[in-house]
Parts: C-alpha cells; sequence; structure tokens
C-alpha cells in the first residue's frame, strides 16, 4: 500500500489562498444543517435505544427497502433482501474485493480510473489491466480484444470495475448504445461487472440515465449516499445476486460488525421525513452552475493545444496538456501559482496519465473556479513556453 496523490496533496491544498481544484468534496453547506440537525437530535431523544445500539450486519432493514426507491430512479428493480448496507460505497469495493481477488488476479478497469478503487484492488494485489475510453466511455472493441488477449494468456479475469455514469475522473458517459454491448461482452466472457455509480444522480443536462444493472440482474451495483446527502454519513451499499450478496454480509460482519446504526438511521430518517429529492435538484442546480463556469473559463482562458472533457453530470473534468507537457513536474509549479489540481498518474494503476490531469468544480464557488481557471491557464503557458 502507498499513499495516494491525492491525499498527498490534502495538506497544500487547504491553504486559504490556494484554489483547490484537487479535491472531490460534495459541498455539504447546502444542505438545510439546522433542519438536518434538529431530525438527527429528535433521532435520538425518540428512539436512542436502537440508534445508539449494534445492527444486523447486512443493514437497516427499513433503509433497505428505501435504498431499493432510489435505485429506482435510475431504472433499477430491486428486493431489499439483496441490499448490503456498506460504509461509503468504498467498503463495498472493498469488501468484494476482498471476496473475488486472489492475488495476481486480473481486474478490468476503465483508463483513467478512480483512485480509491485502484488502491483498494492494489491492497489485495490484483492486477489491474485498463481498457480505453473515448468521449463515450469505455471502448467495446478494447475490451473484447483486451479479453481475448487475456484468455490466450490463460490470465483470470475476475470483473470489469466500471463507473459508466458522469466517471471520475475523466466525467465521461458510457453511451447508450455501448451499455447493451459491453455487458453482452462480459456476459460472453463470463465476467462480472461491478458498476460504481455514487454520481448518477447528479445530472446536469438530461433525466437520470438507465444504470447498467437495470438492464442486467448480474451487475452487481455499488450506490452512495455521499454526494446526494452527505459524505461524513458514511453511507453506501451493495445491491448483489444472492450468492455474492451472503459472502459479503459474511465479510461486513468480520470487518465491521455492522455498519453504523446511527449514520443508518439518519439517512432513514432523512429520507422518510425531508423532501430529498427536491434536495438532490438543488444540488443539481448548484454543481450545474460550477460546471458551467469551469467550462466556459477552460473555453476562454486555456491555451491551445489543450483539451478537456465536457461533463454531463458528476464532479470532474478531465484535462490533457499539449504534447511534451508532464501535469506532475507542473503541479508544484501551479501550487507556486496557487491553483492546485490532481495529475493524473494516480488515476492509472501502469504509471502513464502523465499529460492528463484532473480539476473538480464541486468545492471551489464559482468566482473561485473562474481564478483557478486563470491561474492554471497561466502556468499552462508559461510550460509552453519553457
Ligand atoms: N466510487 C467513486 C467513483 C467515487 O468517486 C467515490 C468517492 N470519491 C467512491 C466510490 C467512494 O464513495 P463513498 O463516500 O461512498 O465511500
Amino acid at each position: 500500500m502507498v499513499p495516494s496523490e491525492i491525499r498527498a496533496l490534502f495538506a497544500v491544498v487547504s491553504r486559504p489562498e490556494v484554489v483547490s481544484l484537487a479535491g472531490g468534496a460534495p459541498y455539504v453547506s447546502a444542505l438545510p444543517l439546522d433542519v438536518v440537525g434538529g431530525m438527527v437530535g429528535d433521532l435520538v431523544a425518540g428512539k436512542g435505544a436502537e440508534v445508539l445500539q449494534y445492527g444486523s450486519a447486512q443493514g437497516d432493514e427499513e433503509l433497505r427497502a428505501r435504498i431499493c426507491e432510489v435505485m429506482a430512479l435510475e431504472g433499477v428493480t430491486a428486493n431489499a433482501d439483496d441490499v448490503v448496507v456498506t460504509v461509503g460505497a468504498q467498503q463495498g469495493l472493498d469488501l468484494l474485493t476482498k471476496i473475488f481477488i486472489d492475488p495476481g488476479d486480473v481486474v478490468l478497469a476503465e483508463a483513467p480510473s478512480y483512485v480509491g478503487a485502484l488502491g483498494t484492488f492494489a491492497s489485495y494485489q490484483a492486477d489491474v489491466v485498463h481498457v480505453p475510453m473515448d468521449g463515450e466511455g469505455l471502448v467495446p472493441a478494447a475490451l473484447r480484444e483486451t479479453l481475448a488477449r487475456l484468455r490466450r494468456e490463460g490470465r483470470r479475469v475476475k470483473f470489469l470495475y466500471t463507473v459508466p455514469t458522469f466517471q471520475n475522473p475523466a466525467g465521461v458517459t458510457l453511451s447508450a448504445a455501448r451499455r447493451a454491448e459491453v455487458l453482452d461482452i462480459c456476459a460472453a466472457h463470463d465476467v462480472l461487472v461491478v458498476e460504481d455509480n455514487p454520481y448518477g444522480l447528479l445530472c446536469y443536462d438530461h433525466e437520470p440515465l438507465r444504470a447498467l444493472r437495470a438492464d442486467d440482474d448480474r451487475v452487481v451495483y455499488l450506490g452512495s449516499f455521499s454526494k446526494t446527502i452527505a459524505s461524513g454519513l458514511r453511507v453506501g451499499w451493495v445491491l448483489a445476486p444472492q450468492g455474492v450478496r451472503t459472502k459479503l454480509v459474511l465479510a461486513a460482519e468480520s470487518a465491521v460488525l455492522c455498519p453504523p446504526n446511527f449514520s443508518q438511521l439518519a439517512v432513514r430518517e432523512y429520507l422518510n421525513t425531508q423532501p430529498w429529492r427536491e434536495q438532490i435538484k438543488s444540488f443539481r442546480e448548484l454543481y450545474r452552475e460550477r460546471r458551467d463556469t469551469m467550462l466556459e473559463s477552460l473555453d476562454a482562458l486555456m491555451p491551445d493545444g489543450c483539451t478537456w472533457t465536457r461533463p454531463a453530470g458528476g464532479f470532474f473534468v478531465w484535462l490533457t496538456l499539449p504534447e511534451g507537457l508532464d501535469a506532475k513536474a507542473m503541479a508544484p509549479r501551479a501550487l507556486a501559482e496557487r491553483v492546485a489540481y490532481v495529475p493524473g498518474t494516480g488515476f492509472y494503476a501502469d504509471g502513464t496519465g502523465q499529460r492528463h490531469l484532473r480539476l473538480s468544480y464541486c468545492f471551489p464557488e464559482p468566482h473561485r473556479i473562474r481564478e483557478g481557471v486563470r491561474r492554471l491557464a497561466s502556468v499552462v503557458q508559461q510550460e509552453i513556453g519553457m
């Protein structure tokens, strides 16, 4: 296990003079904090004996039923018995990797891929093989070729890990046409699909898309309340076919006994009593404005030769520097100019990605995003001139 590049950045970017386009923290201050506070206080006063007690390893039953209603917004039909509540989607990833991976087994993942997942895969000594993406997400032909090659080499592929909607870090979305194709290819090779979908409801240009799991019950689906309610609650879930789910519950029991009742029942109460659908709509409006601000600033200010993605949801823009530039080498110079981003290399298991960097627009306010992009553009301009 090695520290992630993002963690190493955190200490520096918290300085107030630095505009951080690095972190992926949701803007939780937009929640009605006084209302949530009152709700939690009432919950402890009224149901303290339950809230402050251990619970089941699989998670609170009523919460699992509410989770099924949330997933229905993306076309998923699910039974609460098949949901396992976890300490964030991150623990879901950890438990899945623990039950599936023996050292040296292959996990397929998009190039680039979520850094937290790569860290988990590394900690169980999985061998991550990347599959390229383009503007429409994972490239089916490349997936087919990679699977055929790995089969010829006699490698054991355990699952495809994918963030099909508003991907972290690339900000791209798997097109509708490709969704069926990716599912077909994986079915033909008997490879499990793990769909990680924390951003699906944060869509800014269209209604929520159908999740991969909506069209294939064999898909293992990871969900989270980190972005739709609050990341500090640490409540996520896994929806999995029965055989996988049974093992997940055993693994969860040995990891944490049970997910925290306090957080689970706070989420349950929030979903039962608060206008959570309207709250998600207001998060969409907030983040849409920030996304627009970032794209307009990039369009206006970035030097020729840079390209970037145009996310329809989620938190991230993926920027590619002109040939010959190195985002990691540039990072300290950008920090000296008081702007931070995440260099792309952390999102690849194979050490590539030098020309790329991730920009996030979820946390800084629009005027800070504008200023951050202005500083970044000037740093890139200097690099080009060097
Ligand atoms: N998957 C992806 C793609 C993410 O971006 C994140 C959070 N940054 C997670 C999983 C982990 O989320 P959680 O807070 O639910 O553990």
